[in-house]
């Protein structure tokens, strides 16, 4: 900034005698002299002030892994800021194709953003995309994209926005999903997610309708294993049983476990009578087969109930499949029963409601 001031110093002007003009000519370089500093430290203090922002920017958006990324539509140029160049694993400053990029997103990612790109420069608009990469180094991320489209007398000329790494953020909520949506023993759906699989199920029939059936299973004398062989055996059997049952029901649209040693499956769509029938002689012969406990077999069975799918609500729905499977159990157990109009809700009854 010095420099620039006495640059910008006046030449002295020759004059042939010192005198009253010469004494006002250095005043006033004096006087732009004076201005010139003052600019000079303001550039100073201006050019602190921008180092300062930028480097608290930089600073937020690495924290964040927040960067800054636009491409020049005219030839696809790409300018990115170095956290974007850091998400990709790519150098700091390294030259960037557009096309060479677009291979880091996944398949699926690329398509979307493809679409979603190719509207927000039709209509000059803009998107906000969650993303997934496979970086240089073959790290798998996910990111989010926000883009805003730049025209200039009404044509798109640029396009620009930030990238973040939401890999974190994406984990979490993948977990977070997982357990509000799966028994954490058996790996299979729980009575939340069967929940409102049937509800959206009984919503679909009731518009479009197919056959189809809720087949409900409780194990037969699962306490006596409890009692003789302890929790933890009772628990293996249970992991067990989610193994066979998903097995046996390969075609079904969800098995899950809704309670202590009861299970749900909703069958397959269009299968007849006959199909669920077989269903559930499969589910019982399977379970049948002994479970070996450290050279013991260890013997369990389980009753099904079917109530086929009519036009009629979850929960009435439930109540008819655990009305037969008490007709099950009532029957003398490891059998099943198909719900009829007119059977009576037994003592499971109350529990299904
Ligand atoms: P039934 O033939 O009439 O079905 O009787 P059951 O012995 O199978 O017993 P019931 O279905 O009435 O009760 C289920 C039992 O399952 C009660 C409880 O001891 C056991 N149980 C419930 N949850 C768990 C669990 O998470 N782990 C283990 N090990 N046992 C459980
Ligand atoms: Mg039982």
């Amino acid at each position: 900034m010095i420099d620039l001031a006495m640059r910008h110093r006046l030449p002295m002007r020759k004059v042939g005698r010192p005198g009253a003009l010469s004494r006002r000519g250095a005043a006033r370089i004096a006087e732009l002299e004076a201005r010139l500093a003052v600019q000079a430290t303001l550039i100073r203090e201006q050019a602190a002030s921008l180092a300062h922002s930028q480097k608290i920017f930089d600073r937020s958006s690495a924290a964040a892994r927040i960067g800054v990324w636009q491409c020049n539509l005219a030839d696809q140029a790409l300018v990115w800021t170095d956290v974007v160049y850091d998400i990709f694993d790519l150098p700091r400053g390294s030259a960037l194709e557009r096309q060479e990029i677009v291979t880091c997103y996944t398949p699926e990612s690329a398509a979307e953003l493809h679409v979603r790109r190719s509207q927000a420069i039709a209509e000059r608009t803009g998107f906000c995309l969650d993303a997934e990469i496979v970086t240089a180094k073959g790290n798998r991320r996910w990111i989010r994209i926000t883009a805003c489209v730049e025209c200039e007398d009404g044509v798109a000329v640029r396009i620009f926005g930030l990238k973040q790494d939401i890999t974190e953020e994406k984990i979490l909520a993948d977990q977070t999903r997982y357990l509000a949506e799966i028994d954490v023993m058996t790996g299979l759906a729980n009575r939340s997610q069967f929940q409102s699989k049937l509800a959206a199920w009984t919503e679909l029939c009731a518009e479009h309708p197919a056959p189809g059936a809720l087949l409900l299973l409780d194990l037969d004398g699962f306490k006596q294993i409890n009692d003789t062989f302890g929790h933890v055996v009772g628990d293996e059997c249970l992991r067990e049983v989610g193994r066979r049952l998903e097995s046996a029901c390969s075609g079904a649209q969800l098995v899950s476990r809704i309670g202590g040693d009861e299970f749900a499956v909703l069958s397959g769509p269009n299968l007849d009578l006959q199909a669920i029938s077989a269903l559930a002689l499969a589910i019982i012969e399977r379970l049948g087969e002994p479970i070996d406990h450290c050279g013991t077999p260890l013997r369990l069975g389980g009753s099904v109930g079917i109530a086929l799918f009519e036009a009629c609500t979850p929960s009435e729905l439930l109540v008819r499949a655990d009305t037969a499977l008490y007709r099950a159990k009532a029957a003398g157990r490891n059998t099943f029963r198909i719900f009829r109009p007119g059977d009576t809700a037994g003592l499971r009854g109350h529990r299904a409601a």
